[in-house]
């Protein structure tokens, strides 16, 4: 499989005015702080993990909707993070976003059909016929009616109107769609209609995308792969089955031990974490996880670990899993 989307040591931090901590005085938040993860051409990969653990900023960032402080996305070769403003608007024809909030992100004074041709009309599309057989060729794809195409955002219901983000969306034929939460805002039993429309979608524009979301349901449903952030970083990444299954990180042990286990014969018990996620503009020293992890060991107060392959397609950032342990395990046998 290719790799569409390779990100590189992203960072992104936010200035902020004068945040004291103790005798610290702090002036940035950083959001995003060093991750890297690739995805592949065809696949869903779920970014995952708490409010405030940069997943959205991450999403942001990717699409040059927040400037990235430093680090690389590389698209198809071509490094986002570098490129011009002329340069970024033709991209944006391949890489599109859909938020959690389809309400907010539509236009209330235009039509539905004007909202989805938009995007065309910004990308150049410049013949008009041509414009509306598409737009009516993807609402039938999302399931809207011609109908309904001449009516206003706020006749629709939060599971309508996320099928007219989609459209809009999926106008400009993209390839990688940044789904940011797509059916948080939704009742349960809209989620998987919405869920299921993402998947046919998927299959038919054979599109890639980069799935974020807190609820490890959703997420279960519907990716390939997964990356567990906290506090700014990848701290896990692998299939899904890999990471719901046998997660390797003390933090995602914790996060998915609310969730059953598709495998019978492992069992989970529920963990606890305890604490409160610490501020991101005041993160603890080495691993920022170190003082909610009942594994904690010295080194990981003062040293942080670094995302490493410890199995087939399965990184983890974690010094229970580094050389150092491993030889350690090993003498102890
Ligand atoms: Fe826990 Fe140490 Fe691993 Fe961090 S590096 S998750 S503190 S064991
Ligand atoms: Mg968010």
């Amino acid at each position: 499989q290719n790799v569409l989307l390779k990100v590189e040591n992203l960072q992104k931090h936010f200035p902020v005015k004068g945040g004291i901590f103790g005798n610290k005085t702090i002036n940035q938040v950083k959001a995003v702080e060093g991750v890297s993860f690739e995805v592949k051409q065809g696949e869903t990969f779920g970014i995952v993990g708490e409010s405030g653990c940069g997943k959205s900023t991450t999403g942001r960032t990717i699409l040059r909707l927040l400037e990235p402080t430093s680090g690389n996305i590389y698209f198809q070769g071509v490094n986002i993070a570098e490129v011009n403003k002329t340069e970024m608007r033709k991209l944006r024809k391949d890489i599109q976003i859909v938020f959690q909030d389809p309400f907010s992100s539509l236009n209330p004074r235009m039509r539905v059909k004007d909202i989805i041709e938009e995007p065309l009309i910004n990308f150049d599309v410049k013949d008009r016929s041509e414009r509306e057989k598409r737009v009516h060729e993807i609402a039938e794809q999302v399931g809207l009616t011609v109908d309904q195409l001449s009516r206003f955002p706020h006749e629709f219901s939060g599971g309508q109107r996320q099928r007219i983000g989609l459209a809009r969306a999926l106008i400009t034929k993209p390839k990688l769609i940044i789904a940011d939460e797509p059916v948080s805002a939704l009742d349960v039993s809209i989620q998987s209609q919405v869920l299921n429309l993402m998947k046919d979608l998927q299959k038919e524009f054979g599109l890639t995308y980069i799935f974020i979301s807190h609820d490890l349901s959703v997420v279960k449903h519907l990716c390939d792969r997964i990356g567990v952030m906290y506090l700014g970083k990848m701290v896990e990444v692998a299939e899904k089955n890999q990471m719901y299954d046998e997660p390797l990180h003390p933090y995602s042990k914790a996060l998915l031990s609310a969730h059953p286990s598709s495998h019978p014969l492992k069992k989970k018990n529920r963990i606890i974490l305890k604490g409160d996620v610490p501020s991101p503009s005041n993160p603890p020293s080495g691993c920022t996880f170190h003082p909610r992890c009942s594994s904690c060991m010295d080194i990981c107060k003062t040293e942080a670990p670094s995302l490493q392959t410890v199995r087939d397609q399965h990184d983890v950032s974690c010094h229970l899993y580094t050389e150092v342990n491993k030889d350690q395990e090993y003498l102890y046998e």
